[in-house]
């Protein structure tokens, strides 16, 4: 009988040659334990998912809840399961008029090719714009409209007629125009280094969209639930974009995304032909009555003021000279050490002392931090300093 870790090299599937490779025993609040004993301290929230911490006890009771009423029962869409209309009906409540009915997805990158093929149909068009150092998820679609060659390029050809833009340049946003049926953009990007463009970019994005009839798609999978200081970043820009994509944090823990739009623009699925896009699985039960749960606690405890507290405890404490920058906003940051040995070596150390990490898919000199929205003052405290012992020992 082999063991755990032969089981993994021998029989899953490994997306690079070096992963973490850490024996996971339980999680709770903002430790993982692992089977040999150590607890570590998760500075990263499984990329941007646990915000409430890991299992949540609210999270858990609903999920246990819905376990004793029913799994899944009939493909999306077809039967009113209460879970599912429960958190669609709170989850509009809390986005503004325009953002109304909501189609449930698995997974962020399932939200994204729903919200492509949507802004498709409803415009009749087929051109798409995106941004440069852009990340939307692996499937074909979103990996078409991901402006990155590296990642893009193994897997050509992708979807035709999709123009990338530099992000955050206002002037570049003239290439816009109504033979485009949408713009997707990350309102802050995430693995593309944590870059936050300025008000007036977005603002003017809005305009350029609401002008040529392009949908505007926010592709808030990572920076929704209140992660970035507000429960959705768009509220930090004074702009609401037409359809917006979310997943990541959503379930507190268990598999959901959706994307949301008006029910104008959403009645392009329901006819020519009626079941242009269905789904199996999404909009599960069981993710559903954990999301409730999750925005539930979200409100009640005001976890998106939590995360600007977060930031002003980062940005105090972590001085240090290797620091070049550190970019982002409430508990979605980036330190920019702009040194791909140095990162390493950091990244590495803090794993040693009890502190984990994350990385971005773009960048190897940006150590990322995205705690749980929760996480205690004094066990965050802890973990930075484990941080800056880190760095004064590598640099
Ligand atoms: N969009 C953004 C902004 C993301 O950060 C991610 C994942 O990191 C995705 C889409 C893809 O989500 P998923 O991995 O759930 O398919």
């Amino acid at each position: 009988m082999q063991n755990p870790q032969q089981q993994f090299a021998e029989h899953l599937a490994w997306t690079s040659d070096s992963p973490l490779g850490l024996e996971v025993d339980r999680a709770v609040g903002s430790y993982i334990y692992l089977k040999d004993g150590r607890r570590i301290i998760d500075l990263i929230s499984g990329i941007a998912v646990s915000s409430l911490g890991h299992c949540h006890p609210r999270v858990i009771e609903a999920v246990r809840r819905q376990l004793d009423k029913h799994l899944h029962v009939m493909v999306y869409g077809e039967f009113i399961q209460g879970s599912q209309s429960r958190y669609a009906a709170a989850l509009t409540k809390a986005l503004p008029d325009g953002l109304d009915v909501v189609y449930f997805t698995m997974t962020g990158t399932e939200a994204n090719e729903g919200a492509l093929k949507l802004a498709k149909k409803a415009t009749g068009r087929t051109r798409m714009v995106s941004f440069e150092n852009s990340y939307h998820g692996d499937s074909h679609g979103s990996l078409s409209v991901t402006g990155r060659e590296v990642y893009r390029n193994p897997f050509l050809p992708l979807l035709p007629e999709v123009t990338f833009l530099p992000f955050g340049d206002i002037g570049a946003l003239s290439a816009i125009d109504d033979t485009v049926a949408c713009v997707i953009t990350e309102p802050i990007q995430g693995e593309g280094g944590i870059v936050v463009p300025s008000a007036e970019w977005h603002q003017a994005l809005r305009k350029k969209c609401t002008e040529t009839g392009a949908l505007l798609i926010f592709d808030e999978i990572q920076t929704g639930f209140g992660r970035t200081g507000t429960m959705f970043a768009f509220e930090q820009f004074g702009v609401v974009p037409d359809i917006i994509t979310l997943a990541k944090a959503m379930g507190g823990g268990m598999p959901l995304g959706a994307f949301v739009s008006s029910r104008e623009t959403m009645n392009a699925f329901r006819t020519n032909p009626p079941l242009s896009h269905v789904t199996t699985f999404g909009g599960h039960p069981v993710s559903c009555a954990a999301a409730l749960a999750t925005l539930e606690v979200l409100t009640n405890e005001n976890l998106p003021a939590r995360a600007l507290k977060i930031e002003q405890q980062v940005r105090d404490t972590l001085k240090h000279p290797s620091i070049r920058e550190i970019r982002g906003k409430g508990a979605m940051l980036g330190l920019d050490l702009r040194d791909a040995e140095l990162t390493a070596k950091v990244t590495k150390t803090c794993l040693n002392d009890g502190v984990l990490l994350g990385w971005t898919l773009h960048s190897n000199s940006l150590i990322r931090i995205a705690p749980p929205l929760n996480i205690e003052e004094d066990v965050l405290n802890m973990a930075l300093r484990v941080i800056l012992m880190a760095l004064k020992e590598n640099a």
